[in-house]
């Protein structure tokens, strides 16, 4: 048989309920703060993302899953949520619309990595993108969204928040500088990518995984004491409106996101719940992005969630979530009770209610049995004197007495057992 490829995840009916919840937490928060959801294509033209993500990256260096295709054409499939939405801003002319431009979106991405707990090749992600608005009150609105989205979770407090702001062009082109001398004397000591980094862009080998460079990014210069004025400004705004909404964080000088139209404020929510890949949200404002791709300059912020690290961390605590139970399985006893069966189930289900009827041909005893095993709470049987009379025999799977109720009458008598038990 075939197997699923490398780096990728099955998700099984038994577990969709989970996916579904943290999905729907996630709809759900996004749309409280007015965004709508936005989808756009799984693939984009290869540049897209070489401008949209940047060419000094990880993604883009390494982690593409790109190729032509009948027509010639280099196409790739989406290693992340961001570069496709700003092109759908610009292309339907959102930029002269109602701003700031507010939307969420759910989806798979694909990166080439080299697969690990919570690092996949095909992962999924909620995200959310703000654009139109420089004020600090947006990068304020970004991360109280992802803030209660993870409360909703009940993932609160096993979550910190770790805030940094990376400057703009001028004055982070001084912190690279105080980097550069810094680093000089350990850089034959790196690895191959943070040699590279050195020279193209040195604030990205603060956020090295490796443990060596890790080692010689201690003591490295904070790039808070390089800000200038006014973004200075801007970051001790967006810490006091925290402040006032009672977000907790922490300012950590080691989060960077390093290209260079990510501007002032960077975000990471991390976990200790999951292991090593403990990031599962990160985030913050991209003022330069939308010009780096020939669009209007427009000042930008956002953020993305990892959904299967999410589903790791929920399933290691009290997750408030729990699947709902099928609601009555309608058993018939012979040929004519069998096609009344599916007559009843049929008008249970245009009620509301989860309602089966067998597909097996099997024998009561047997319907009986597949009924537990999926949890039914009620077996409704009918035959042929339930038939004459008009009422079926509800049993119940905890052994109760069984009760006789009319036809009509079964799903509200249903609904009524729930709403009492
Ligand atoms: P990392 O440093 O862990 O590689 P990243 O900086 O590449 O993460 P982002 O591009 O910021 O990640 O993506 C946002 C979120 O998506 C991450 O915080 C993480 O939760 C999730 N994510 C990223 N890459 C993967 C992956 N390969 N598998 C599963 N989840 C991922
Ligand atoms: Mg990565």
């Amino acid at each position: 048989m075939i197997q699923i490829p490398k780096g990728c995840k099955d998700m099984l009916p038994s577990e969709a309920y989970l996916w579904q919840a943290v999905e729907q937490t996630a709809r759900e928060t996004a749309e409280c703060y007015g965004f709508k959801e936005i989808r756009t294509p799984v693939f984009e033209h290869t540049e897209l993302f070489l401008r949209g993500v940047g060419d000094t990256t990880d993604i883009v260096n390494k982690e593409m899953y790109t190729f032509l295709d009948k027509g010639g054409r280099s196409v790739t499939l989406r290693p992340e949520g961001t570069a496709g939405v700003a092109r759908a801003f610009v292309e339907h002319g959102l930029q002269g619309g109602a701003l700031p431009f507010k939307a969420y979106y759910l989806i798979s991405a694909f990166r080439y990595e080299r697969p690990q707990a919570g690092r996949l090749r095909e992962f999924h992600q909620f995200g959310a993108e703000l654009y139109g608005s420089a004020s600090a009150s947006a990068d304020a609105e970004a991360i109280l969204l992802a803030s209660r989205f993870l409360n909703s979770l009940n993932l609160g407090e096993y979550t910190e928040l770790h805030l940094n702001s990376i400057g703009c062009k001028h004055c982070r082109a001084k912190y690279a500088e105080a980097l550069h001398e810094y680093f000089r004397p350990h850089v034959d000591e790196m690895c191959e990518d943070c040699r590279s980094r050195f020279v193209k862009n040195p604030l990205r080998i603060l956020d090295c995984k490796n443990e060596t460079c890790k080692r010689f990014t201690v003591g490295a210069p904070s790039m808070l004491d390089y800000l200038c004025d006014d973004c200075r400004a801007h970051f001790e705004t967006l810490k006091s409106l925290l402040d006032a909404a009672g977000v907790a964080y922490t300012v950590d000088p080691r989060i960077v996101r390093g290209l260079d139209y990510y501007s002032r404020t960077v975000f990471e929510f991390t976990t200790d719940l999951i292991g090593a890949q403990a990031t599962v949200l990160g985030g913050g404002r991209y003022d330069g992005l939308l010009e780096q791709m020939d669009a209007k300059p427009t000042p930008a912020v956002g953020f993305a969630a990892g959904i299967e690290r999410l589903l790791l961390a929920v399933e290691a605590v009290d997750a408030p979530f729990v699947e709902r139970l099928p609601d009555v399985y309608v058993a018939g006893m012979d040929a004519a009770s069998r096609v009344r069966a599916l007559e009843i189930a049929e008008e249970l289900r245009s009620k509301g209610l989860i309602a089966e009827c067998d597909l097996m041909d099997r024998s009561l005893k047997a319907q009986f049995k597949y009924a537990d095993k999926l949890g039914f709470t009620f077996v409704v049987v009918i035959g042929e004197n339930e038939m004459a009379a008009g009422e079926a025999e509800v049993r119940f799977m905890s052994g109760s007495e069984a009760e006789r109720v009319k036809f009509g009458e079964l799903a509200q008598y249903i609904r009524d057992y729930r709403r009492n038990h």
